[in-house]
């Protein structure tokens, strides 16, 4: 499994539709200050269902759609895809290319599809859960978090290896159920 493209657009900075290709290995993004390159990292976030404004660097949710320049008029929705490879089956769906695709709209919710079918987030949560790319992604280490890691309480520590172990998704499930 690995990230294919991501594309972003009325995303932050990225007012026009613009695509990366990645490739397996390593891919570096380098850039000035300001020109976007944790914007790229906070779209990836994003379209895996990331819920906190403030680990995408905003104040609210909605600030991730382009808010205009001085050329440029604000724009009313904000889209992100990412296509992972599949052809290894690491992601629980019979497809060998999975798009997922969020969209945000101002002053309305999220949207979320799977190869072009409108889900839930829970449907995005639960396909990504057990390959390592869970919900408090650990897999995106922000500046400072190395910091969290080591200052956390062994109760936080624990949550940590059980989202990368794929217990949390069963914790999960068991409330849910409970609460019904
Ligand atoms: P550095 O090297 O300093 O870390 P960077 O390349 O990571 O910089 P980003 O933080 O990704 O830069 O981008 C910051 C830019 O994105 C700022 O110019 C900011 O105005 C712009 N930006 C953020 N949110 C929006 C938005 N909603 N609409 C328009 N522009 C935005
Ligand atoms: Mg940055």
């Amino acid at each position: 499994m690995y990230l294919k493209t991501l594309t972003l657009k009325g995303f932050k900075s990225f007012a026009s539709a613009t695509t990366m290709r990645l490739e397996p290995g390593i891919t570096c993004v380098v850039g000035p200050n300001g020109s976007g390159k944790s914007n790229v990292v906070d779209a990836l976030a994003w379209v895996m269902g990331e819920q906190g404004a403030k680990s995408l660097r905003g104040g609210k949710m909605e600030d991730v759609i382009f808010a205009g320049t001085a050329g440029r008029p604000p724009l009313g929705r904000a889209e992100v895809s990412l296509t992972i490879d599949n052809t290894d089956g690491a992601l629980p769906i019979d497809y060998t290319e999975v798009t997922i695709t969020r969209t945000m709209f101002r002053g309305g919710g999220s949207e979320y599809a799977i190869n072009g079918t409108n889900c839930r987030l829970l449907d995005v949560q639960e396909l990504l859960s057990d390959s390592g790319l869970g919900r408090e992604m650990h897999v995106i280490v922000g500046q400072g978090q190395l910091d969290t890691v080591l200052r956390a309480t062994p109760e936080e520590r624990r949550g940590f290896i059980e989202e990368a172990a794929g217990v949390l998704k069963h914790r999960r499930r068991k409330e849910r159920a409970l609460r019904k």
